[in-house]
């Protein structure tokens, strides 16, 4: 079974103007910013995949993202294929949305400390991921793959996967993901690599480096992913198809990890 680990249901949005395609005067946001839920399995059909994990955009309007996550739940009760993830924001109400979201079935957590400006080191974080421990759920991260402007002014919220070393020590039943696969220096790697419990997801990383992740940390920790509608399901399953793998391992990748950490 193919498991698509990283899509975004809803509408979200930059908060400048978008740049119109000057000639066809295209809004590039209408491709990018927004997805519901037939779009996704029409792109899962064309993909390949048989199920995929939803959650919200960046945006909330109350900042909760409560009217958000009940998109998905409402999405993924129409849509059996789909499943729900919740987005939480640390500074605001995590733990109540929290607790509100595995009332109604959510299955995991994502979150995204640049969109949100929360470090990993927030004290209301570590309230949110000690609950996801207690009720095993993954919890799938953000982290920066490009190296950005964050980068260069030290923001906290910038998340490369070195950060994500104190919080596997604190929570060692927790499933942690890093989102994107992250930035990985040599010396990282070699802390990551007697990590057992952080994962990796590959939605719109580099194929080859997809490949050194899973020879390091073993294909048993890597979690195929798209990030639809940022990227397309078909083009990101492509990535992973091509790589120079045994076909177990391939599988592990494109569902079989996900399948054990959803318990599906
Ligand atoms: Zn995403």
């Amino acid at each position: 079974m193919i498991i698509d680990f990283h899509n975004h249901i809803g509408k979200g949005g930059r908060t400048d103007e978008p740049v119109k395609h000057p000639q066809t005067m295209f809004n590039p946001d209408e491709l990018l910013f927004k997805q519901f839920g037939k779009d996704i399995i029409e792109k899962m059909d064309a993909a390949g995949i048989e199920k995929s994990v939803t959650f919200p955009f960046g945006r909330s309007k109350d900042g909760t993202f409560r009217k958000e996550n009940d998109l998905i739940f409402d999405t993924c009760d129409e849509h059996p294929r789909l499943l729900a993830f919740c987005r939480l924001n640390p500074k605001n109400k995590g733990v109540g949305e929290l607790k509100r979201c595995i009332k109604k079935g959510a299955l995991g957590i994502k979150l995204h400390p640049r969109t949100q400006a929360f470090g990993l080191d927030d004290p209301r974080l570590y309230n949110i991921l000690h609950i996801a421990e207690e009720e095993r759920m993954p919890v799938l991260i953000h982290s920066e793959y490009i190296p950005s402007e964050e980068r260069l002014r030290g923001d906290v919220s910038f998340t490369t996967p070195v950060k994500f070393i104190p919080l596997a020590r604190q929570f060692p039943k927790l499933k942690l993901i890093v989102g994107h696969l992250g930035r990985h220096e040599d010396r990282t790697r070699e802390k990551l690599r007697n990590i057992p419990n952080v994962y990796f997801e590959t939605s719109t990383a580099v194929h080859a480096d997809i490949l050194i992740a899973a020879a390091a940390y073993g294909p048993e920790r890597i979690l195929f992913g798209s990030d639809s509608p940022f990227s397309h399901p078909s083009v990101e399953r492509m990535k992973i198809d091509i790589l120079p793998l045994d076909k177990d391992e391939k599988e592990l990748i494109l569902g079989g990890n996900a399948r054990r950490l959803l318990n599906l």
